[in-house]
């Protein structure tokens, strides 16, 4: 019999700061769907934010793309790796400006901690420029480690900015 392989859901974060940065979320868009046993649920609208950390730099275009996969999350990080080479990602200055940035939010309920990879991104929680355009397309969804939902991270993210501001 054949074994099921299960689809899961997984949420992957862009960011473009150099060059047609609309044209490179596009672009990375239709590459990452174009891969197989990639189906794609949807794509965020594209949010024009602020850099932080990093170098003095052009202001962002993020967005977050919701599909389904049968890869694993070391595969799909190659995957998403090849195609920043392709469109032009070198890696100079931590946190530098970049034609493409990949990377996995989160992935179905998993948690991957190692040297390549982490999942859910570290530091998703505390960035408004990837809970925002997240929040608008899945709300609801449960960030595995904190058990809180997007939703639920936004607002608190929110709040403590501007209790600080
Ligand atoms: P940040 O990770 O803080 O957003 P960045 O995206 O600028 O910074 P990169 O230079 O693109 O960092 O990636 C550095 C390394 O991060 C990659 O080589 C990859 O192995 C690792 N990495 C760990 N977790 C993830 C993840 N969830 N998605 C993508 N890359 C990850
Ligand atoms: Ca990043
Ligand atoms: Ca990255």
């Amino acid at each position: 019999m054949l074994k099921k392989i299960s689809r899961m859901p997984v949420y992957i974060g862009m960011g473009s700061n150099i060059g047609n940065r609309e044209e490179n979320l596009r672009t990375a868009c239709k590459r990452i769907i174009a891969i197989q046993g990639i189906q794609m649920m949807r794509c965020s609208r594209f949010y024009e934010t602020v850099p932080i950390g990093g170098p003095l730099q052009p202001m962002f275009l993020n967005a977050v793309l919701g599909i389904k996969t049968v890869i694993s999350p070391h595969k799909l990080l190659e995957q998403f790796q090849g195609i920043e080479i392709l469109m032009g990602r070198t890696r100079t200055v931590k946190w530098g400006p970049r034609t493409i940035d990949i990377d996995i939010l989160i992935y179905g309920d998993k948690i991957v901690d190692d040297d390549r990879l982490k999942i859910p991104h570290s530091l998703m929680h505390t960035r408004l420029f990837v809970l925002e355009p997240f929040v608008e397309i899945a709300p609801n969804v449960v960030h595995p480690g904190l058990q809180k939902t997007i939703l639920h991270l936004y607002r608190e993210l929110q709040t403590s900015l501007s209790v600080t501001a």
